[in-house]
């Protein structure tokens, strides 16, 4: 049985004042058993949503980007090792930073070998732009991205490490059109067939997929209808309690349903 993950990414916003009062309203009102709750602050914030969330040590603080070395002459840059103890989950390879940071597949493997090494648990995001679905090259694009940025990463290694994958097209993300439910899980096929050519065997099938791009309350519904579907990141909606309130409670009904919350 795979987990159920619920994962907020806070992308630029808020501050360090407002950041943990944020964090624990939300923890709050997202209690569900069986789905696993994971904040994604600014790298400013994590330290204020992670000593908000003491008492609710339910929910887990993650980081948006890691860097591919450990220590350097990388000015502004936060590395695997700096995250410990501020973060225990990263999202890596978002499409936002593959198109305002340039990185691709090989510096996205890198990545995930180093917060594996750090003991981080990372999202490795994955999707095709609009001209790529529009042209049936959807498949092909986040088959080559997933073969790629986990080229060189142990399958055994990855499955201990908790990875997770988030399915996020990049024409759904931040502009309120998301994909459908049947074409999210079709394409969590794609992701799982890709890992299974990877060599990754049982890992394949094991390996949660999230579906993220404009998820909301009232469309969450139809992702986790989707036997194959994990759960979800989220953008902007995971900025608003009452959001994620109805995100994650809907999960919970999943969760239940698969047997995932005794
Ligand atoms: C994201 O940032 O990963 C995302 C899916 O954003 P949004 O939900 O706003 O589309």
């Amino acid at each position: 049985m795979r987990e159920m993950v619920i994962a907020g990414n806070w992308k630029m916003h808020t501050t360090p004042t407002d950041a943990g009062d944020l964090a624990r309203t939300i923890a709050t009102r997202t209690r569900e058993p069986g789905v696993t709750r994971v904040i994604c602050p600014p790298f400013v914030c994590l330290a204020a949503v992670r000593d908000a969330l003491a008492d609710d040590d339910d929910v887990a603080v993650g980081a948006q980007n890691v860097h591919h070395e450990l220590t350097g002459a990388f000015t502004g840059e936060i590395s695997a090792p700096m995250l410990v103890g501020l973060a225990t989950w990263v999202i890596v390879g978002h499409s936002e930073r593959r198109r305002d940071a340039g990185e691709d597949d090989a510096l996205i493997a890198k990545k995930i070998a180093r917060a594996l090494d750090a003991g981080l648990r990372p999202i490795l995001c994955v999707g095709e732009q609009l001209a790529d679905r529009e042209a049936g090259r959807a498949n092909e694009i986040v088959d080559t991205q997933i073969r790629g940025s986990l080229a060189d990463i142990d399958p055994g290694r990855a499955r201990d490490g908790g990875l997770v994958i988030a399915y996020e097209p990049v024409w759904a993300i931040g502009t309120g059109r998301n994909a459908s439910g049947i074409d999210a899980s079709a394409m969590t096929d794609t992701i799982r067939a890709s890992l299974d050519g990877a060599g990754w065997g049982v890992g394949a099938a094991q390996t949660p997929v999230l579906y993220g791009g404009s998820v909301t309350s009232a469309n969450i519904g139809e992702f986790l209808a989707e036997p194959a579907i994990d759960g979800a990141l989220v953008g902007g909606a995971s900025l608003k309690p009452d959001e994620m309130a109805g995100i994650v409670a809907r999960a919970g009904i999943t969760a239940r349903a698969r047997g995932l919350a005794g």
